[in-house]
Formats: C-alpha cells, structure tokens, sequence
C-alpha cells in the first residue's frame, strides 16, 4: 500500500540533484539552481499521467483540500457534504475555511450515499465532497447529478486514491476540482505532501496564489510580486517534490502489484459464501490499496479483525477507529465550546453529539480492511486468504 515500501535509488537521485544546487524552495532563485524546479517537474508529470490541466502541488492533503475551497470561494457560513466515513482531515479542511462540515450516511461502497446527500441539502449549502475511502470511488455519476441539480460545486477527496479511475478517468479530475494526498502512508509519499488538481485556470490561478501568501508569481522578485488575494503559506519543498517525482514514476509498477495480490485474495474469498465485498462502483479502476471485507454480522467483523491481528496480519475494523468514524469523533462533537471558534461558526454546526448514523454504523460495523502491501508476492496473497476462509469458517460454526 504505501509507496514508501518501495523507496530505491529513484528518489534518492532526485534529492541529490537538489541538493546539488542547494535551492530547497520551490519559487525563485533563478540563477542558482541550475535549472533544477522539482515541483513544477512533478506538476507536469501528475498533470500528463492524470489527463488533468493544471495540479499545484501543497504542503500536505489537507492544506490542499483548504487551499480548494479557498481556489473555489468557499468559506464563511457554507456548508459542505461529507461523508461520515473519512479521514480526521476532510472535517477540519472544511472547519478552518470557516464553513459548516455537514456530515451524510456512507453505503455498502464505504462512500457517500447519494440519498443521504440529497437529503442533506439546504439553502447554505455550496458543496459536496465525495471521500474516495481506502482505494477506490464514489457513485459519482449519482453525485455529480446531484451537484449539477442544486448548482453544488463537487470536491474530490481523493486522498486515498491516487491512480484510481472511474470509468477511464482519473479520481480527483472529475469534480470542479480534486485532491490528492503524497504524506507518508498514501499510495505515492513524498514524506508530507498533496495536489490540488482542476481543469479551470481561474482556479488554478487562486490555488496557487493563496497557497503562497497570495503572490501573483509573475517575474523573478518575489518582494515586488502582487497579492491578488490573501493567503497562508501551504508550499511543499523541492526536497519533498524530489521524492515525489522518484515516487510518482513507480505509480504504475504500484498499482499493477497491488491489484495483482489483491485480485489474487479476493478470487479466493469468493468461494466462501461467509464473505462478502465492498461495492466498488467501477471495479476496474480500484487502486486496490485496499481489500475491504462486510461480514454477515458485527461480532464475526470483530472477530476476523482480532485474529487476523494476532496472526500478524495488517487489517483496519473502522469502527471502532479514532481517525476515521464519526462514532469516535468526540473532539468534534464538543465543538459547540471552542475557544478555537468564532461564535457564529459554533451557532451554525449541527448538533454532532446527537445525530443517527445508524445506517452507517449498520456497515461499518462489519468491515473490516486489509491494507495491500507492495512487498507481497502471490504465496503470501494464499497464506492470507486461507487465513480469513480459517477464521471466517469457525465464525459460522459459532452461529
Ligand atoms: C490522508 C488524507 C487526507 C489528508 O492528507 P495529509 O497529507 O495527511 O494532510 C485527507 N483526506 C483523506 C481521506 C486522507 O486519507
């Protein structure tokens, strides 16, 4: 799963060639870096291999999904769609803009519910932002529907999914605009790092400027730049952007080695009938980063996650997950009582502590994930799936 399982001379070249000239920043200092721009390399790279026109790498996913909102005029008092499933980030992107996260049901895809979406809409609403969870899409034709309907923006999360697609184009291209994640866990690390990807220039424009304390990048003397706008400084490195370009050339030998043992776990599973999937709404386009199983029931869920740990066996039960569930968000539920608040943000959320995803809980309750790693090979994919058959097998006896 992570791409820093397989670091190798790749990244190292490149992080030499910075250091060659010493110019660890990414803007200006023309004549020193003997033409040395690893950020606006990875740039063009991301932006030709995802069929996107223009990325403007960041300091991090979440500095990029702020940095999106921002490019897309929201902020104060709006409310943005997200799914209750996700990591911590996409919530405190949303809260820092100065919007309203507004939390909707996942489904059997662990991404956002459309129905759930729908029902979420209220005149403050200005955004839906779909979560592709552990590898793999949303129903996006459903949502983007339902954007276009309400005249909603749609913000990829696609943090989790670098190099997945849905039918045949990239995840985070789909939207008004996309983000991706590099920090050190994601498909592609380059240590800390994101992408804000979008196809209108206007955007690209203002994703750029307010993630450099607003300067327009026009000449080569940063002190006599304009500021069109007012910004913060989310600027990733030349020495982050070097691994990220060492990383980014090994995206296709990653996801051809996950969707190679993972494809090799679920043909096995699929002969018990104990066992069953996550709905990937374009199966071909998973990054596979991830195997996600839904049990019959939560206490065999529980189960298959605890044996599986004592065998060794990586696997995430997100239910009980502090990181990633809405059930033990308690730090956002007491936002109500933030000094970090402006008193009219804090009017505006909806009451955390007191609302039923009991539809989501229906799901999580049984998934249980297993994260792919790039170093297994084939007899190691057998030795895990007749792992689950074991443990799965016995559960079934139990009942
Ligand atoms: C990792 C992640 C982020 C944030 O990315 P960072 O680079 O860690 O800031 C946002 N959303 C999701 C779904 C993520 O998994």
């Amino acid at each position: 799963m992570p791409g820093f399982e397989l670091f190798d001379r790749e990244e190292q070249k490149h992080i030499q060639e910075v250091m060659d000239t010493g110019i660890i920043m990414r803007y200006n200092f023309d004549g020193l870096r003997n033409n040395q721009w690893k950020a606006k390399e990875l740039e063009t790279e991301i932006s030709k291999s995802l069929q996107i026109k223009y990325v403007h790498l960041t300091s991090s996913g979440t500095t990029a999904l702020i940095t999106a909102m921002k490019a897309l005029g929201i902020g104060a008092g709006d409310e943005v769609i997200m799914p209750v499933f996700t990591f911590v980030a996409s919530f405190e992107a949303i809260l820092f803009t100065g919007a309203i996260p507004v939390f909707a049901d996942i489904d059997d895809t662990l991404t956002l519910n459309p129905e759930a979406v729908e029902k979420a809409i209220t005149p403050r609403t200005k955004a839906i932002m779909p979560v592709h969870m552990c590898g793999a899409m949303a129903d996006l034709d459903e949502l983007i529907e339902i954007a276009k309907k309400h005249k909603l923006f749609l913000i990829e999360d696609a943090c989790q999914a670098t190099g997945a697609t849905y039918k045949g184009k990239s995840l985070g291209t789909i939207g008004d605009i996309g983000c991706l994640s590099f920090d050190f866990v994601k498909t592609v690390t380059c240590g800390e790092g994101g992408a804000v990807l979008t196809n209108d220039e206007k955007v690209y424009q203002l994703s750029e400027q307010f993630s450099d304390h607003g300067h327009d990048h026009v000449g080569n003397d940063r002190g006599a730049e304009d500021h069109p706008v007012v910004g913060l400084n989310f600027r990733i490195s030349e020495l982050h952007a070097a691994i990220g370009l060492g990383q980014w050339g090994k995206l296709d030998r990653f996801l051809a080695q996950q969707r190679k043992i993972k494809n090799r776990i679920k043909n096995n599973l699929k002969k018990s009938p104990e066992i069953g999937f996550r709905r990937i709404p374009d199966e071909a386009g998973d990054n596979a980063s991830f195997l996600s199983l839904i049990l019959d029931d939560e206490i065999f869920a529980k189960n298959l996650a605890n044996e599986l740990k004592s065998k060794e066996i990586p696997c995430a039960y997100w239910y009980d997950n502090k990181w990633h569930y809405v059930r033990k968000w308690d730090h956002f539920k007491n936002l109500k009582n933030s000094k970090q608040l402006y008193s009219e943000q804090r009017e505006l959320l909806p009451d955390y502590e007191n609302q039923d995803f009991s539809a989501s809980d229906a799901i999580m309750k049984r998934t249980v994930s297993i994260p792919i790693s790039l170093k297994w090979d084939e007899q190691k994919a057998d030795q895990i799936s007749a792992a689950i058959i074991e443990i799965t097998k016995n559960q079934t006896v139990e009942k």
